[in-house]
């Protein structure tokens, strides 16, 4: 690990005040502390802000829900209005990671958390992400867990957050405050496909910092759920997850919001799936021809072709899940 400076901070004006000097924010520390005993991240200062005031989760006026951004994964998950309004945000959650890691990683931390691609961790390999100019090992190498969707030459990781799943598919907002004061960017303007910079991970600007995650105020009721499938049903990363809500109302879907994980370099808007759904009613053959679409647009490498076919069986089982079956 190569040395770095600590400071801890009590408000957000000292937090701002660090992090304009280039101060790198930690909270949980579960991501970056890893990345630094590999030597991946080399900060030179951390700027702890655990002790700010972000740990509620609370109504927005407008009737949705602002998540802190320093709550933690496993108080995120338990919290009777995340669980009762919004399933999907928790059962994402409570797939994630360990319950140890739960308890100490934040909603904040886990959105910004890094990529699991090997070649990004193995600081002897090339990768553009981590070293930009250096090629990218994995789209010739051992490439089974990496992106079909959002890819680029320079660059085929996945996000790997659950949680950032179920916000993308139900349309949430980033609270940044910076210098310059406060501002709300969409979930899907928040985290950034690789193009030709993929070290250019998020639209954060210098010094700013996540304070909340906003769910909107959607129709109720709501029905939404979140299904992982993974290579061991405990810690680890997904292959393929489908995150899904719809209201349903008079027997016709009225709304509907479907993203996947484990196959885009960000978490992945299925938005033709969810037009094919919106004014229809519920039955086997709409879930299976909605499904069909979930993989438009993909773009697999030698060893994660799989993962087309895994997608749409993925999306399928979940609306059924969530939808039900005529
Ligand atoms: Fe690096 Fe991205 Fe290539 Fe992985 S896929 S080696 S993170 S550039």
């Amino acid at each position: 690990m190569h040395p770095f400076t600590y400071t801890k901070v009590s408000d957000t004006r000292g937090a701002l005040d660090a992090g304009r000097r280039g101060g790198r924010y930690i909270a949980g520390g579960t991501t970056l502390v890893d990345l630094m005993r590999e030597t991946v991240e080399r900060p030179g200062t951390l700027v702890d802000i655990s002790t700010l005031p972000l740990h509620e989760v609370t109504a927005t006026e407008r009737g949705g829900l602002r998540i802190g951004a320093l709550v933690r994964m496993a108080e995120a998950a338990a919290h009777p209005k995340v669980r009762t309004l919004y399933p999907v945000i928790s059962e994402a959650l409570e797939l994630s990671a360990s319950p140890q890691l739960r308890n100490m990683a934040t909603i904040g931390g886990n959105i910004m958390q890094r990529t699991r691609c090997t070649y990004f961790r193995d600081v002897t390999a090339a990768c553009n992400k981590r070293d930009p100019g250096s090629g990218c090992a994995a789209r010739d190498g051992f490439n089974r867990t990496h992106a079909i969707l959002g890819t680029s030459e320079s660059c085929v990781a996945t996000h790997p957050s659950d949680a950032a799943v179920a916000f993308a598919a139900l349309e949430a907002s980033v609270r940044l405050l910076g210098p310059d004061g406060g501002r709300t960017v969409p979930f899907a303007d928040f985290l950034l496909r690789p193009g030709s910079t993929p070290n250019n991970e998020q639209a954060l600007r210098k010094g700013e910092l996540i304070t909340a995650v906003e769910i909107p105020a959607h129709a109720r009721p709501l029905k939404s759920g979140y299904l992982k499938v993974r290579d061991r049903q405990s810690y680890e990363f997904a292959l393929t997850s489908a995150a899904v809500a719809l209201h349903i109302r008079g027997g016709v879907i009225r709304e509907a919001k479907v993203a996947a994980g484990g196959v885009g370099t960000v978490p992945w808007k299925l938005t033709a799936v969810e037009q094919r759904l919106i004014g229809e009613r519920p039955s086997k053959a709409l879930w299976a021809e909605a499904a069909e679409r979930a993989a438009d647009g993909a773009s697999p490498l030698q060893h994660n072709r799989f993962k087309v076919e895994l997608l749409k069986r993925t999306v399928e089982r979940q609306l059924r899940a969530v939808g039900g079956t005529k």
